[in-house]
């Protein structure tokens, strides 16, 4: 289970609003309590990818680093990746899985007509042949 405090929540809504009708992308920080991670923190990151950006979204390398490294400082870790779907459902794509790593969580936001809809989480397996729905819970301002 994945849970998302409220600053951290309003940001990545904002964020995936404020982009649209392009994706957006950013870093989840936080902790690991026992049963679950909890977002304190989130960075949103330039979407980087060089094509149209109605339906991808990529993060530069440098861009991952800084937020790890920006997490270790704060004594927080990187928990995960959220990005957002324009005009689409909250779900895992093909390409989403390709370019995921296993050890996130990955927070789906869709955004219908520039607002927000609704999100899920999802955990990419070892191999990335597949990501299962991980429960999430956000709280509002
Ligand atoms: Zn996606």
């Amino acid at each position: 289970m994945i849970e998302v405090l409220a600053t951290p929540w309003q940001i990545m809504v904002s964020h995936a609003e404020s982009t649209y009708p392009r994706e957006c992308c950013g870093a989840m920080l936080g902790d690991r309590r026992e049963d679950r991670k909890v977002v304190t923190s989130a960075v949103p990151l330039p979407n980087s990818f060089a094509g149209a950006q109605g339906a991808r979204y990529e993060i530069g390398n440098d861009d991952l680093l800084a937020a790890d490294r920006a997490a270790r400082s704060h004594g927080l870790q990187l928990l995960g990746i959220f990005h957002s779907h324009p005009d689409c459902d909250a779900y895992f794509s093909t390409t989403d899985l390709q370019n995921s790593c296993p050890w996130f969580s990955f927070i789906v936001l869709s955004i219908q007509n520039g607002r927000f809809h609704h999100a899920n989480s999802f955990l990419p397996d070892l191999d990335q042949t597949r990501a299962d729905k991980e429960e999430l819970v956000w709280h509002n301002a």
